[in-house]
C-alpha cells in the first residue's frame, strides 16, 4: 500500500512536471536578443553593448593600432566628454514649438549615440529625399552628421591619389585618396608646418563607404563591446567625403590618439589649420553636439573664410551647419 501510494506521488510529480515544461510560453524559451532598433546600416548589433560614443577614426585596420583608450588620455579627453542630459545639441530647427522632439524620439539607451537623431517634422521633411538616397554637395560644406549620413552610392567627384602630390614621409606608403579640391590647400599647410620644423604624416583621407563598413568590421570582431567608440558606420563619416585629413605625428608614431593634441603637429594644427582653411571638426568635450569624440587629428577643409570664423568664435562645424544649412535629406 506505501509502495503504491510512493509511485502515485511519483507519477503526480512527473506529470506535473511535463505540464511545465509544454506549457512553458514560447518567450521563456532563451534566445539571443538582437537589437533592431535601428537596422539601417545593415550591420549586426549586438544588444549587450553599452551605448557609446562613435569615434570617427581607424578606418585603416593596422595590425599594430592600438585602440586609442588603451593609452591614458590626456587631461583634454576626459571622461567629461561623456555624453549627459546637459550634453544635447539643440538644432535650429528644434527651437520652435513645433519642431520640439516628442518624447518617442527621445534619446534611449541604443547601441549608437541618439544626441542630434531626431525626427524631422513634416514640414521640414516634405520633398527632402531620404539619405539613403540624397544628392551629396560637392561645395565643401555637405552635412554629415551622426543624423544626416551619406548614401552607399556616394563618391566624390575629383578623387586624385595623393601619391601624385605627397611623397612617402607623408603618406607613409599608404594609398590614399582625396578630391582634387583640397589638394593645393593641403601642399600649403604641409609646406607650412615643414617650414616650421614640424614633421606631420597624413594617416588618413578619403574613405569609401565599403571601406568603413570593413573597418567597422574588422573593429567589431576585434574589439566587439567598444567598436563604437572606435569606428564610425558606414555613411557617418566624414572621410567619405574626401575633404578630411588625420593628420599624425612621428612623436605618437603616427596613431590615431588623443596625445596628438600635445605634438607639436598637433598644438600647430589646433592653432594654425583655420589659416589654410581646415578646421577641427570633433574638438574636446562637445560629444554632446557631435555624437563624436575629441579627435585632435581629423580636419575638415570647408574654405578659409569659415574655417578662421569657427576658429574665432568656438563654433563647432556641425552646430554651423545645423544653422545654417537646411536639413539635406530625411534621416
Ligand atoms: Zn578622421
Amino acid at each position: 500500500m506505501k509502495k503504491r501510494l510512493l509511485l502515485l506521488v511519483a507519477v503526480t510529480i512527473l506529470m506535473s512536471a511535463c505540464l511545465t515544461v509544454t506549457n512553458m510560453p514560447p518567450t521563456l524559451v532563451p534566445t539571443i536578443a538582437i537589437n533592431n532598433s535601428e537596422t539601417t546600416d545593415g550591420l549586426s548589433k549586438n544588444a549587450t553593448a553599452e551605448p557609446v560614443s562613435l569615434a570617427q577614426e581607424t578606418a585603416v585596420p593596422i595590425a599594430t593600432l592600438p585602440p586609442t583608450n588603451t593609452l591614458a588620455p590626456s587631461p583634454s579627453a576626459t571622461a567629461t566628454e561623456e555624453p549627459t542630459s546637459t550634453h544635447r545639441s539643440t538644432p535650429i530647427w528644434t527651437a520652435t514649438a513645433t519642431l520640439t522632439p516628442t518624447a518617442a524620439i527621445e534619446p534611449t539607451a541604443t547601441y549608437w549615440p541618439t544626441v542630434t537623431r531626431q525626427l524631422l517634422p513634416e514640414a521640414i521633411s516634405a520633398g527632402l529625399p531620404p539619405c539613403q538616397t540624397r544628392v551629396v554637395d560637392t561645395e565643401l560644406l555637405a552635412m554629415v552628421t551622426q543624423q544626416f549620413f551619406l548614401p552607399e552610392t556616394y563618391v566624390p567627384p575629383d578623387l586624385v591619389p595623393l601619391s601624385d602630390y605627397f611623397d612617402d614621409s607623408i603618406t607613409l606608403g599608404q594609398d590614399l585618396y582625396a578630391r582634387q579640391a583640397i589638394i593645393d590647400p593641403l601642399q600649403t599647410i604641409i609646406e607650412a608646418m615643414h617650414e616650421a620644423g614640424l614633421r606631420p604624416s597624413i594617416i588618413s583621407a578619403y574613405r569609401s563607404y565599403s571601406e568603413q563598413a570593413l573597418a567597422w568590421k574588422w573593429w567589431s570582431g576585434q574589439y566587439p563591446g567598444r567598436v563604437a567608440i572606435l569606428s564610425a558606420r558606414p555613411g557617418y563619416s566624414e572621410h567619405q567625403l574626401g575633404t578630411t585629413i588625420d593628420f599624425g605625428s612621428p612623436a605618437i608614431d603616427n596613431l590615431f590618439h588623443v596625445d596628438f593634441a600635445n605634438t607639436v603637429e598637433g598644438v600647430w594644427l589646433t592653432n594654425n589649420a583655420h589659416l589654410y582653411g581646415f578646421t577641427l571638426s570633433y574638438p574636446a568635450n562637445t560629444y554632446g553636439i557631435t555624437g563624436i569624440k575629441y579627435e585632435p587629428w581629423h580636419f575638415r577643409y570647408v574654405g578659409v573664410n569659415l574655417a578662421t570664423q569657427l576658429f574665432n568664435s568656438g563654433q563647432l562645424l556641425t552646430s554651423w551647419q545645423l544653422e545654417n544649412l537646411s536639413p539635406p535629406c530625411i534621416p
